[in-house]
């Protein structure tokens, strides 16, 4: 078996005649985003600018074993600013891609803090847009899950009573503003396209007044992504995300998996997780397999090597859009060169066209209806 994405063969345990054939339909695109890319990007730059350490406020991406990695070469993750020493004021914090409410950046110039901003120019494209409707004097609600750091970010653009967080369609169908004529909505950016949908056909219905933001503030990579998997899903007998337990977008993957027909669909965060004793190896013969937009390449080939040990694999790329966006680092860090060594620790070893993102297929790529 051969890995499409590194083009190593994979190790054999088992005797390759006894091994059961596997079909992986493996989702493109897949995994890193170019807000994700960019973030990182922006830590690993600071450090090889400014040293170590580099302090990070929140995970910089939703995934430990980017965060590990980066904590290796010498950023230190605090959850609030207060936390970074005194010794260490003159080092730089990086705010992490998910977005800062407004009171954070305030709070790093009041204690005289350098910050670089690592905020995914589209969360920032959605602050922008709910600040837009309060200045034209609508009452924004925000279509979003409670607690989650972009969420947070996205309120605290504005006075908490000037925004209203709607989580489902039962508190669509629920919901009583003091204005009903004056409403303009937006959502976060990695929530499920068909649930946020239902939501906003509810609102709109209930309010017809109602002003949608000038763009959709789902992300490309969040629907594309969506997209992939659903068309690979149908007829998959075990669907298997990468990604983390706190990551939004890669959670909604699950989601869409199930609903698109997969018999099981799963997040796991390394091979580690595979819950091999769950898998009935008489009945495994298509797996799906996709990666969450914080969730590296690396993780996705550890995968497929892993079922390689257990079964005659066949890898087929089910893809439905290729990307091409590239979020550029702000301008402090332009000066500092970044080397695919630089990345190797999430993208591993591979050329600079894989490093940005897109999946290295050995085979070309195929239409969905035939894998
Ligand atoms: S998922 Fe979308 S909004 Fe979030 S970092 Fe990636 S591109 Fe940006």
């Amino acid at each position: 078996m051969t890995n499409p994405s590194t083009g190593h063969a994979a190790s054999n345990t088992i005797d390759t005649a006894s091994r059961p054939p596997l079909t992986i339909r493996l989702c493109g695109p897949r995994g890193f985003c170019a807000g994700v890319d960019r973030a990182i990007q922006i830590v690993v730059l600071a450090l090889k600018k400014y040293g170590a350490p580099i302090y990070v406020r929140h995970e910089i991406v939703h995934n430990r074993y980017v965060v590990r990695g980066l904590q290796e070469r010498g950023a230190v993750f605090v959850e609030e600013l207060d936390e970074i020493p005194a010794e260490h004021q003159n080092q730089p914090v990086i705010f992490s891609a998910h977005g800062v409410p407004k009171s954070v950046p305030a709070d790093a110039r009041d204690r005289n803090l350098f910050f670089l901003d690592a905020t995914c120019p589209l969360v920032s494209k959605v602050h922008k847009q709910a600040m837009r409707h309060r200045k034209l004097g609508r009452h924004v609600i925000l279509i979003g899950h409670a607690g989650h750091p972009e969420v947070v970010g996205t309120m605290g653009q504005l006075l908490a009573g000037d925004v209203s967080l709607i989580e489902t369609e039962e508190e669509a169908e629920t919901y009583h503003p003091d204005d009903p004529d004056n409403l303009g909505f937006v959502t976060q950016t990695t929530l499920s396209v068909e649930d946020t949908a239902g939501i906003i056909k509810a609102l709109r219905r209930r309010f017809p007044a109602l002003s949608a933001p000038a763009a959709e503030s789902i992300c490309y990579a969040t629907t594309n992504r969506q997209e992939a998997v659903k068309a690979a899903a149908p007829g998959c007998d075990l669907f298997l995300v990468v990604g983390a337990p706190n990551s939004s977008n890669s959670k909604r993957l699950v989601e869409v998996a199930s609903r698109a027909g997969a018999r099981e669909a799963l997040l796991v965060q390394r091979k580690s997780e595979i819950p091999w004793e769950q898998i009935d190896i008489e009945r495994l013969h298509i797996l799906g397999l996709s990666a969450g937009a914080s969730a590296p390449e690396i993780i996705v080939d550890e995968i497929i090597e892993a079922f390689g040990e257990r079964f005659s694999v066949t890898v087929e790329l089910a893809e439905t859009a290729v990307e091409s966006e590239n979020f550029p680092v702000m301008r402090d860090l332009r000066d500092v060169a970044l080397t695919a060594s630089d990345m190797a620790f999430v993208n591993g070893r591979k050329p600079a066209a894989v490093a940005a993102g897109q999946p290295a297929a050995k085979k070309p790529a195929m239409p969905v209806s035939e894998c």
